[in-house]
């Protein structure tokens, strides 16, 4: 029996009429079977959602708060078998599946703590007698669309600061992974988020995502994913608030002083975990000439010792679709025309494909500055700090970069210099905390930034307020 969408506190079919299904990729096996939403579903959702803010955005931020400390123990509680659903639906390896659902765990409870502080500012005023401040509001109704790599973290990283600043919102996940979504959706509801103030449409980006992206019932869209989709939510979205987190080509640079064992750690950690297949995941190294040898001998080592299969039992899992096989294997192609292949480079059955890495990769090389969302690593030689922070920065992205070295000068002067959104100094480009801002820079995305107190201001606004005692009229600016 087919899944349904979750429109106003119902389950209901889709006005489509049309269903598909989400298979998990690495045995192939049907995960379930879900609504092809359509533009008619969206609306019904938006008048769920604009109908349901009216009395959600009157409660106290501390009581949506205590929903949102529920859904967080009730996450925790469920953590086991959602760690599993991710596994099976995305096909990361099973400690990153529990990972990502830890990441739900940890930001709703921050977010339903933030229900107690939300903070403006007091302020004086020019005039005697009159008080000033600043409170947030919410927007109203927030456009929720979310990509499959992280299927129940990235959906609760947007639900959880939404929520709390009294906003409804229309959901809409990735197709590859709606099962993921559902169950999250299910955990809200039963937490006690009110009827309506949650909505799920699944469906594809043309006939769900896109009429969330143009609906004027919808006042802020929220959306990771990939750069093109980005540019056409930044394109049609009109005057709504929009948050946009994009893709990366993120360096790990490696210094002639570096600890070159955890530098490897790193490194495999940053390029393979999770196929590859992250935002941050680190796709490019930058390597100083002095350590390039024996990095390359413990790299190889270190790939050599992976196992590739299903998530529940190996170390690499499957890439997510045949799709991102096929454009993994035409990128692998052409690194072999730019680089060197120094190992892996072949798809296996399934959707499985061999960690890769090429050698001698010059920083304008295509595998070098696009985003192929692979186990795929460009290994790139330079002779210089200043070399490698140019070469860092030579990409049109700007999401997470790291480097490895002993040295407190070059570390502060990549913290300072390397265009990225976010620096780990002797750790890989993938680790982030939801207690601390996440984004990037250029092409990655448009500013906002998620988590962290920052990530309150991608779903609230500032409303600045006076309030005059004196009972006089008192003219600001004008000399009495
Ligand atoms: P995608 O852009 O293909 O899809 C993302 C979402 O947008 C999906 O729900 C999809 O159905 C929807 N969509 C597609 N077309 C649309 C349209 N025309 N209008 C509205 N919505 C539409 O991305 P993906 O393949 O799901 O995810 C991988 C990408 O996401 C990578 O580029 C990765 O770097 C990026 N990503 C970024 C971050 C970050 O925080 N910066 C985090 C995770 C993933």
């Amino acid at each position: 029996m087919a899944e349904k969408l979750f429109i106003g506190g119902k389950w209901v079919k889709s006005k489509s009429g049309k269903t598909f299904t989400s298979i998990n990729p690495a045995t192939g096996g049907t995960i379930g079977t879900f609504q092809s939403g359509n533009s008619k579903d969206v609306g019904l959702a938006v008048r769920a959602a604009r109908k349901a803010y009216k009395k959600w955005r009157l409660t106290p931020a501390p009581g949506r708060g205590e929903i949102l400390f529920e859904a967080a123990r009730l996450l925790k509680k469920n953590k086991k078998r959602l760690g599993k659903c991710v596994t099976d639906e995305m096909g990361k390896q099973i400690s990153e599946g529990l990972g990502d659902v830890q990441e739900a765990i940890d930001v709703f409870e921050y977010m339903a703590a933030e229900g107690r502080r939300f903070f403006g500012h007091t302020t004086t005023s020019e005039s005697p007698d009159k008080f000033a401040m600043t409170v947030r509001v919410p927007l109203g109704v927030c456009g929720l669309i979310t990509p499959w790599n992280f299927p129940i973290a990235i959906p609760a990283w947007k639900l959880a600061p939404c929520l709390i600043a009294g906003n409804a919102a229309v959901f809409k996940p990735a197709s590859d992974t709606p099962g993921c979504a559902l169950e999250l959706v299910k955990i809200l509801s039963e937490a006690g988020v009110p009827d309506g103030v949650v909505n799920l449409v699944t469906g594809s980006g043309r006939n769900v995502g896109a009429p969330i992206v143009r609906h004027k019932g919808i006042d802020a869209i929220s959306f990771t994913g990939s750069r093109e989709v980005g540019e056409f939510v930044a394109a049609n979205a009109g005057l709504k608030k929009v948050g946009l987190e994009l893709g990366g080509k993120n360096p790990i640079i490696v210094m002639g002083d570096a600890d070159l064992d955890l530098a490897v750690d790193g490194i495999i950690w940053g390029a393979f975990g999770t196929t590859g297949q992250r935002c941050t995941a680190a796709s490019r190294v930058i390597v100083h000439k002095a350590v390039e040898k024996p990095l390359l001998a413990r790299l190889l080592r270190a790939t050599g010792k992976l196992t590739i299969g299903y998530g529940m039992k190996a170390d690499v899992g499957p890439l997510v679709n045949q799709a991102a096989v096929e454009k993994t294997k035409a990128y692998v192609e052409i690194g072999k025309k730019e680089g060197k292949l120094f190992c892996g480079g072949n798809a296996l059955e399934g959707n499985f494909f061999e960690p890769t890495i090429f050698t001698k990769v010059k920083p304008s090389a295509r595998i070098a500055q696009e985003e192929i969302f692979g186990p795929v690593l460009a290994i790139i030689t330079v002779k210089s700090l200043g070399e490698a922070i140019t070469v860092a920065n030579s990409t049109s992205y700007g999401l997470s970069a790291a480097i490895y070295t002993r040295d407190v000068n070059s570390a502060f002067t990549a913290i300072r210099d390397l265009e990225a959104g976010i620096t780990y100094i002797n750790a890989p480009t993938i680790g982030a905390e939801v207690h601390l801002p996440f984004g990037g820079v250029k092409a990655t995305g448009n500013g906002t930034r998620e988590a962290g107190i920052l990530g309150l201001e991608e779903f609230s606004e500032v409303k600045t307020a006076y309030v005059d005692y004196s009972g006089k009229l008192q003219k600001a600016q004008i000399d009495e």
